[in-house]
């Protein structure tokens, strides 16, 4: 008999933990992970392609440990007088925020966020030894201040995280409470945007902050605006002090040259991508009016995705769509659901679906 996990000697604290996983189903219609529905056109494809040999014709060496001319590239994207110093990359923003924990939280350390928020927080945490607390957001999912305030006051936490936009609410936070953290907050404070390029028009992104608060950070995604979910590329713009942190914890050489390329090819399409991201924006701002003309509670949203309610049995319904082929995610507080916004015809088949499901 071969051994099993309950055999092994395991951190205690992982015992009984499960990997993350949002179900990977073959279903025609996937809408449960907030990707972006359209691949790379022919045009991206054959840059990444070639890009891609040129970086295997160096195979034989490491890569670009510091990742500059990527870092320059990105800076260059985020304008607000940014520099590669300014700037961070990893494979995903994942790896970004599990290497903001292990520089500045730890052992002995708090890291507080606002439920309901990315249920990846909580792992990055614990995988870094990071005590892990949640303050609670408004029955709207916006921010209160005061009590965002006490929770800092009271908790002293050495790193605050904040997802603006939020997963999985869509809600974004004005720059006024992003203030407030940093004047309050005695660590660092995290604005996750992963979801940034999709908000609404006058949605302010913290990047303008930068410069007045040192010790805030902004994380990005190429995985949401840019189509690259497949290519792992997050990153960050902070102080560059900040930045040197992080040098100290990434894993030697952790951006490959290969990925490294395939960003930066991206990148290079910048205009052609964030085309389409206008284009989901509208649809998902129709998603909302047509949900909330069904008579349903939908979330105001500055993400790709919606969260809907409320059901009795939220479960029942999503089983429904997924009979139908539509795969949604069943997430957020007890009776929600979040749809991703995926193509035209896969919002119409969402459609199409949650009224048979709903009979309505
Ligand atoms: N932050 C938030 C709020 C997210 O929703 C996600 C992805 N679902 C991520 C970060 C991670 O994205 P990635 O690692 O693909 O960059």
């Amino acid at each position: 008999m071969g051994q099993t996990l309950a055999d092994l000697p395991l951190r205690d604290e992982l015992r009984g933990e499960e990997p993350y996983g949002a179900p990977q189903l073959d279903v025609p219609v996937l809408l449960n992970v907030n990707e972006n529905p359209y691949p790379p056109s022919d045009a991206v494809v054959a840059d990444i392609a070639e890009s891609v040999a040129e970086a295997a014709r160096g195979l034989n060496r490491y890569p670009d440990r510091e990742a500059l001319g990527l870092r320059s590239d990105l800076a260059a994207y985020l304008g607000h007088d940014l520099t590669p110093a300014h700037v961070w990359a990893a494979n995903g923003s994942n790896e970004v925020m599990l290497q903001i924990l292990q520089a500045f939280g730890g052992p002995g350390r708090l890291a507080l966020s606002f439920a309901p928020t990315y249920s990846m927080y909580p792992e990055y945490a614990r995988d870094s030894c990071t005590t892990w607390l949640t303050g609670r957001r408004a029955e709207d999912f916006t921010l209160d201040p005061g009590h965002v305030v006490e929770q800092i006051r009271t908790h002293q936490p050495a790193v605050v995280l904040l997802a603006s936009p939020n997963n999985p609410t869509g809600t974004a936070l004005s720059l006024d409470l992003i203030e407030t953290v940093c004047g309050v907050a005695p660590g660092i404070v995290v604005v996750d945007e992963a979801y940034a390029e999709f908000r609404r028009d006058g949605t302010p992104s913290a990047l303008t902050l930068l410069p007045a608060y040192p010790r805030l950070i902004v994380t990005r995604t190429m995985s949401k605006a840019f189509a690259l979910a497949g290519g792992r590329l997050g990153y960050l713009a902070t102080d560059p002090a900040i930045v040197d942190a992080l040098r100290i914890v990434r894993l030697p050489y952790h951006l490959s040259a290969v990925t490294q390329a395939v960003a930066r090819a991206a990148l290079r399409h910048t205009g052609e991508l964030l085309a389409r991201v206008a284009e989901l924006r509208e649809r998902r701002d129709e998603t909302v009016e047509w949900l909330r003309g069904l008579g349903l509670t939908v979330a105001d949203t500055d993400a790709n995705f919606v969260l809907f309610g409320t059901f009795d049995d939220r479960h029942a319904l999503w089983q429904g769509l997924l009979d139908k082929g539509v795969l949604i995610r069943e997430t957020g507080p007890d009776g929600w659901l979040r749809v991703s916004i995926g193509s035209a015809e896969e919002m119409a088949a969402f459609r199409t679906a949650l009224r048979e499901v709903l009979g309505r």
